[in-house]
């Protein structure tokens, strides 16, 4: 089986309504109320079409000119073995794509997880089942409240999640801390004793501010804090971590950060998804990193649609080390969706797809209404 040709095809969907976060320094916030994907569609000289998601791409990213940047992809994966994910991921970052972007790693993701659709399709086997096998059928997910001003929204999206099932929740904070506190405090009402609560800065507080805001917002129990301070230093985090009794918690993409932050006993639990490390096949190193280092696992988000939340999912599948709620939202925050079947959460959890490669059929239709 070789690969013969590659299209891609531009997606952009808008949100349930628009996202802010912080961003590092405090008080900058950036707001996405629409997102840009490309799917790429890979297919084989023996009949197979594999499916990629290049997810979430942020505007000032986007290739300047779409059918270059396909010819270009195009080039880079005829003639390839799609059981060969090792040689591709090396060719990509040793000779291909300089990695500066967020664009060419989630390019990456996308053609990591076509390859690994075809492998299945071609084998007749879940994905999960080509990496060790599957130890979990589902995986539990917090929904992921951003920053909104008005306290009477997150009310009403809190009491929608919890009326739906969810029991996990993740709180964007960092901007206000006065606002955070008054969240997080109407979070903990709402759901009550037993939900499960993680805060988000987005690199949002110094070292000194992230122990103070901690203690503070951990009056309500906190399962976990995630990037507290600016990722740069492992030593910062693990200033942080020291000072708190709540599991600190940082997006990790690469083995060499992971590596960093372990020996430097900054974290309890990484944060790992497949658009970040660059596919499954680099994630789910770090997770065997993680798991060598006695450090759990969530599953992060760029905020994927059906085809690259499928794609987490057969990584949650197969990693042992899940530690704590993954942030899997996408296929609840986006108002269109490309699946014929639409992921749908049960009991706020996310079923692991069970039919060959992806598991998971592209409704090609859409493309047509969807695209940019
Ligand atoms: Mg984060």
């Amino acid at each position: 089986m070789k690969t013969t040709s590659l299209k891609l095809h531009p997606v952009a969907v808008a949100r349930q309504y628009a996202t802010v976060i912080a961003q590092a320094g405090g008080n900058a916030k950036r707001a996405v109320a629409k997102s840009y994907f490309y799917f790429v569609e890979v297919r084989t000289d023996n009949g197979f079409i594999g499916w990629g998601e290049i997810s979430d791409i942020e505007p000032d990213d986007l290739p300047k000119d779409a059918d270059d940047y396909a010819e270009l992809l195009s080039a880079f994966m005829r003639g390839r073995d799609p059981f060969a994910i090792q040689q591709m991921h090396r060719d990509f970052t040793e000779h291909f794509l300089v990695e500066e972007s967020s664009l060419a790693k989630y390019t990456r993701c996308a053609l990591d997880m076509a390859m690994y659709d075809l492998q299945g399709k071609a084998t007749k086997q879940p994905i999960y089942n080509l990496l060790g096998g599957k130890v979990r059928n589902d995986v539990v997910i917090s929904w992921v409240a951003y920053i909104r001003k008005e306290l009477d929204l997150l009310r009403t999206e809190m009491r929608e999640k919890v009326a739906q099932g969810f029991r996990a929740f993740k709180l964007k904070v960092g901007v206000d801390i006065e606002l955070d506190e008054e969240r997080v405090a109407l979070a903990r009402e709402v759901g009550g004793k037993e939900i499960s609560i993680k805060v988000d800065a987005n690199a949002g507080w110094s070292v000194a501010e992230a122990a103070k805001n901690i203690r503070r917002l951990n009056r309500f129990q906190l399962a976990g804090v995630e990037t507290p301070v600016p990722r740069e230093n492992p030593a910062d985090i693990a200033a942080v971590r020291k000072q708190v009794d709540v599991p600190i918690l940082e997006h990790v993409s690469t083995l060499e950060y992971g590596l960093a932050l372990a020996k430097a006993g900054a974290v309890d639990v990484f944060n790992i998804a497949t658009t970040g490390a660059g596919g499954i096949w680099p994630a789910r190193q770090i997770v065997s990193l993680a798991q060598a280092a006695d450090i759990g696992v969530l599953l992060g988000s760029t905020v994927e649609l059906g085809p690259g939340t499928l794609a987490q999912l057969h990584l949650a599948a197969i990693t042992p080390n899940l530690a704590l709620p993954s942030d899997l939202i996408g296929p609840g925050m986006y108002t269109k969706h490309v699946l014929t079947e639409r992921l749908l959460y049960q009991q706020g959890k996310l079923l692991v797809p069970s039919g060959p490669g992806l598991g998971g059929e592209i409704d090609t239709k859409q493309f047509a209404e969807l695209a940019f």
